[in-house]
């Protein structure tokens, strides 16, 4: 069906995910909230969750529902399994089933190891790798229980982890934020062997360093961007609409042969950059 003129292409192209429901995580900022709005934009319905700051979480809603799709927001933590299972749970009842799961969710609390607490250690964990398993258990069992619709999607549901360049990169000074991302790489992988003869697609999108809150120290100064540009090959800090338009592309069924990868979306960081001049 691609004919007609370049602006036919272009609508078509930005309604990808037509008539299905899409939860995202953490969705009232950075990656999260540009995701929610560009699912919402290529056609989904969209759930906007935030642990807090139900205000910035009205303003996502509403720009979604510019786009003539249906929204609301949902306040969970996603590391307390009951709130995640009644916010899937409550997703079923209002759009009558779930598509997409973007367990996009996460935090960093940052130390040397040897100053690092017990506390700091199981947040970051509980939030990042818990949140996730549970975000992917709720959805995979409304997935399971409906099958694949092919109207909608060839696939019975898309779980899409977000997860970072930390995933294979070790990370001095943030070490339960690189071993939750290592453990979500694993999860993400296992799911996916187990789900993909259900029709489920479990993949991971892996930002590279994005311009969000959650790593502002290290673009908002000339030389600190300087000195993180050292580690990109392609020269330029990410925005959140480049994770956002790769996870309309991995939810969509342009990439439904995509089973249980990571898409790496870090403009060559994991590219071993030193190696460049050196080696
Ligand atoms: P952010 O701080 O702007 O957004 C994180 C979101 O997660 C916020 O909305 C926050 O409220 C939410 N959140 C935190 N704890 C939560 C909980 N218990 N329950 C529900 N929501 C919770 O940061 P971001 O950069 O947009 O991060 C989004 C994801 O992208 C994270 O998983 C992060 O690890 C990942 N990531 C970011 C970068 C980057 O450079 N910004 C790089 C790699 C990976």
């Amino acid at each position: 069906m691609v004919s007609g003129s370049g602006e036919q292409r272009v609508a078509m192209s930005t309604q990808l995910l037509q008539g299905q429901k899409a939860l995202v995580t953490g969705a009232n900022s950075g990656i999260g909230k540009a995701t929610a709005i560009a699912l919402g934009r290529a056609g989904a319905d969209v759930v906007v969750n935030y642990v807090a700051g139900a205000d910035e979480a009205e303003k996502v809603v509403a720009e979604i529902k510019g786009f003539g799709v249906r929204a609301y927001a949902h306040e969970a933590d996603v590391s307390q399994e009951d709130q995640v299972v009644g916010m899937v749970s409550r997703m079923v009842d209002e759009f009558g089933t779930i598509d997409i799961m973007v367990a996009n969710a996460g935090l960093q609390r940052d130390a040397p190891v040897t100053e690092m607490t017990a506390a700091q250690w199981h947040k970051v964990l509980d939030v990042n790798l818990t949140g996730q398993f549970l975000c992917a258990r709720e959805a995979a069992k409304e997935f399971l229980r409906r099958g694949v619709v092919p109207e909608v999607s060839k696939a019975a549901g898309k779980i899409i982890c977000m997860s970072s360049v930390h995933q294979i990169i070790p990370w001095s000074g943030h070490v339960n934020y690189a071993s939750s991302k290592g453990g979500v790489g694993m999860m993400m992988q296992t799911l996916a062997q187990e789900l993909a003869p259900q029709k489920i697609r479990v993949n991971a999108v892996a930002p590279g360093a994005i311009r969000t809150p959650i790593n502002q120290s290290a673009w908002d100064t000339p030389e600190a961007e300087a000195e993180l540009l050292r580690l990109i090959p392609y020269r330029r800090v990410g925005d959140p609409d480049d994770i956002a338009n790769a996870v309309v592309a991995v939810a969509s069924d342009l990439l439904d042969y995509v089973v249980g990868s990571t898409l790496y979306v870090d403009g060559g960081m994991t590219l071993f950059p030193g190696f460049a001049t050196g080696g």
